[in-house]
């Protein structure tokens, strides 16, 4: 029997570091359905399409292919997978992930690529919208200061600590309160609050949760 594993939460709660080593410890594959958001907005920045540019939007939204392959992503074969962290990107993403053509779009992979085979995907609608049947779903957060320093201690952004802490509570606002799938938890999803937790920690009591 396959099962589905659901991850949601804001930003900088670890999902992914999270979810990568849960699928390895669990020999199960892992989606990170952050980064195909951030693939059409790369996409989008190349091709200058702004915020409600609709048609030219659902125009590009039908010659995109994308192709995941052990956690590349490739769009129209092109691998895009190390473009996608940048601040453009990071900036834009809220925008493009809010527009309901590429939800659609997205969601519907997201569900053909996990059908057959256990996953754990992370998110922000996982347990609400893709697989609201999934057997295990949990909602991982941490405060935002909290979040803003483990992003700040990862060095990739040349931002000090209260600009990424104003940036992260912008994106969640954002996130929380978009139309479509916002950022939101499950009623039956298990929360987990990591703001004084490491990850091993955190993996440790979704093991527990598990009953693994
Ligand atoms: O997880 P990550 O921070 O890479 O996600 C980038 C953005 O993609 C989020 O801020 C959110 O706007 C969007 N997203 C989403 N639904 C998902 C995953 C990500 O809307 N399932």
């Amino acid at each position: 029997m396959t099962y589905i594993i659901a991850l949601d939460g804001p930003s900088g709660s670890g999902k992914s570091t999270l979810a990568d080593l849960l699928s390895k410890r669990l020999n199960i594959e892992y989606l990170n359905t952050g980064s195909m958001y951030r693939a059409v907005t790369r996409r989008f920045l190349e091709l200058n399409i702004k915020e409600n540019e609709n048609d030219k939007i659902r125009e590009e939204l039908d010659n995109i292919r994308m192709d995941i392959n052990k956690g590349r992503i490739f769009l129209n074969g092109r691998d895009l997978t190390d473009m996608l962290r940048d601040e453009e990107v990071t900036a834009n993403v809220s925008w493009v992930s809010a527009n309901k053509d590429v939800r659609e779009k997205l969601v519907d992979l997201q569900r053909n690529i996990a059908k057959d085979t256990s996953f754990i995907l992370d998110g922000r609608d996982i347990g609400t919208v893709v697989f609201p049947d999934a057997r295990y779903k949990f909602y991982v957060t941490a405060s935002p200061r909290v979040r803003a320093k483990r992003r700040f201690d990862q060095n990739e952004l040349a931002q000090s600590l209260d600009e990424i802490e104003q940036a992260i509570i912008k994106r969640d606002e954002y996130d929380s309160n978009r139309e479509i799938a916002p950022l939101k938890k499950a009623d039956d999803a298990i929360l987990i609050d990591n703001s004084d937790l490491n990850i091993e920690e955190t993996i440790d009591l979704i093991m527990k949760k598990m009953e693994l």
